[in-house]
């Protein structure tokens, strides 16, 4: 390329905006149906393990509830489904597989970090602790 044409391109696109956006300081604009984070309301959840064994990813395991939280009668092994999402495809096959409606669906996307990150804590805030 001849220098008056890049020089011709440089001018042009000098005052142009900028065709990428500097996330994560600026927020990615997303549709409110999107498939975020989902995670199991511990007040439904049954612990019936349909979900987990549903999972193409295998990305849940079933987990017993720790001490110290109120769980309710219709989960009498204590246990909830635990999602690594790491793993996870965001297929959402567990929310619909789930019998009772348990999952709650979230636009929640920024999830990447130098940790692995679970459903552990959003589950687990869905209980009410013994006091
Ligand atoms: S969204 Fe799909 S991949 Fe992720 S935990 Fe549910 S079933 Fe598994
Ligand atoms: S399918 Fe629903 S009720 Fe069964 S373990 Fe999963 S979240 Fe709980």
């Amino acid at each position: 390329m001849r220098r008056p044409k890049i020089l011709g391109l440089v001018l042009r696109n000098f005052a142009k905006r900028p065709a990428t956006i500097q996330y994560p300081r600026v927020k990615t604009p997303i549709e409110e149906d999107s498939r975020g984070v989902q995670y199991a309301d511990l007040t439904k959840c049954t612990g019936c393990t349909l979900c987990a064994l549903e999972c193409p990813a295998d990305a849940i395991t079933m987990t017993p509830i720790p001490q110290g939280y109120e769980v309710t009668a219709k989960n009498p092994r204590r246990i909830y489904p635990l999602i690594d999402y790491s793993k996870c495809v965001f297929c959402y096959r567990c929310v619909k597989v789930c019998p009772v409606n348990a999952y709650i669906v979230t636009s929640k996307y920024d999830i990447a970090g130098p940790t692995r990150i679970s459903s552990e804590e959003y589950s687990l805030s869905t209980l009410k602790k013994v006091s």
